[in-house]
């Protein structure tokens, strides 16, 4: 196979042979594993408000969704969930949110600085657009890793559908830059098949990932919800568009393996919405065919079910124990080991892989 410029990654996105697709899926099994290993990292995610000041189309806690029982959670749950990822052995915690004011710049300091003493895992936040001021006092906290989708590397696309703020221009790339700059490892992702997303942009999407060198990278499907105009009567009218990209465990798990060719080092997670899409093996899927992470839900299961990003989320009425149990099951049996520490990005050199004819 050769280098992977626009129009070959866009060829492969298209192909539906299952014959030759298999040829995608063993290279990037190989390729994961040469680069990162068989160790599945698992990162405990904490779900920390579902308040949100923006209205992006396509996410259900949108601040004008109206019927949402929305709620912040203190510092002190926030530090008992983190602990409970420690305990079941996890290397970090995500503490994922929306934009929410509500967690101001002590307040997120404070729980960054309380975890990081009483324990020992990475901390990785995912608020939102903030400030320098913010994500600065926060690096200087003590927190790791800042996750950050800049959704579509389509500029008229994304100011469609992520609405600035009165003030405030949304530049996601730019505020990621900056991150980098302050010391953070920065993870991004696209959901595929977003109402609008052509093939040409999935396949820009995914090639920019490479130009930027993202150290983490989350890519899941699109899924509807009723609460925003992408899922709610509007929603037809969002997909006339001819060469639109479906929102299928197919096409997501395309995407996951050439963005593990286009980005060998990369943190690749397994996501909670292909796992939605495809509950019996959507995890497994993709953990065959690049992704190297995991994101076992660590919020208090109260808190779980508020979150509605979209409905029916997976994993939302398990305790944190049962996740567990399951997922260790599920990785045995897939000859894979649950990654021990942090589980921070490795650089590695391409020299273990007999037979890798891509181009990285
Ligand atoms: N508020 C933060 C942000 O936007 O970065 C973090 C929380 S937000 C819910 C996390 C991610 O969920 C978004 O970056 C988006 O890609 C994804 N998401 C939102 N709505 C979705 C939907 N309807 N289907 C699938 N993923 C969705
Ligand atoms: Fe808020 Fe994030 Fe949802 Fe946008 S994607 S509405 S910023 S929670």
């Amino acid at each position: 196979m050769a280098d992977l410029d626009q129009g070959r990654v866009k060829a492969w996105l298209r192909e539906d042979d299952p014959a030759t697709l298999e040829r995608l899926w063993a290279e990037a099994d190989a390729v994961r594993r040469a680069r990162v290993g068989d160790e599945v990292h698992l990162r405990g995610l904490i779900e920390a408000s579902s308040f949100c000041v923006r209205a992006c189309h396509y996410c259900g806690l949108r601040a004008p969704a109206r019927g949402l029982d929305r709620y912040r959670m203190t510092g002190e749950e926030i530090l008992d969930a983190a602990r409970e990822a420690h305990r079941l052995g996890y290397g970090s915690v995500v503490i994922q949110a929306g934009e929410d004011p509500g967690l101001d710049q002590a307040f997120i300091a404070a729980v960054v600085r309380a975890i990081k003493a009483d324990t020992p895992l990475a901390v990785t936040l995912s608020l939102g657009e903030r400030s320098d001021g913010d994500l600065a006092a926060w690096k200087a906290a003590g927190a790791d890793r800042y996750l950050l989708r800049f959704e579509t590397s389509d500029p008229e696309l994304y100011h469609l559908i992520h609405p600035d703020l009165p003030g405030r221009p949304s530049d996601r790339l730019a505020q990621l830059r900056r991150m980098r700059d302050m010391g953070y490892e920065i993870g991004t992702g696209v959901m595929v098949g977003i109402p609008g997303q052509t093939w040409d942009i999935l396949a820009a999407d995914l090639l920019r990932f490479r130009e930027f060198d993202m150290d983490m990278l989350g890519i899941g499907p699109f899924l509807p919800s009723p609460r925003t105009p992408m899922g709610g009567p509007d929603a037809p009218s969002y997909l006339a568009l001819r060469d639109q990209v479906p929102n299928d465990e197919l096409t997501t798990l395309k995407a996951v393996a050439l963005t593990r060719l286009l980005c060998p080092e990369a943190n690749i997670p397994g996501t909670t919405a292909l796992a939605t899409l495809d509950r019996a093996q959507g995890r497994e899927l993709a953990l065959m065919r690049g992704a190297n992470v995991l994101m076992p839900n660590v919020t208090p299961v109260g808190y779980r079910v508020r979150y509605e990003i979209y409905p029916g989320k997976a994993c939302v009425g398990e305790t944190a124990s049962s996740c567990q149990g399951c997922l260790e099951t599920r990785l045995r049996a897939l000859g894979r080991r649950v990654g021990q520490g942090p589980g921070s990005r490795l650089r590695t050199e391409c020299k273990d892989l007999v037979g890798c004819d891509f181009h990285h």
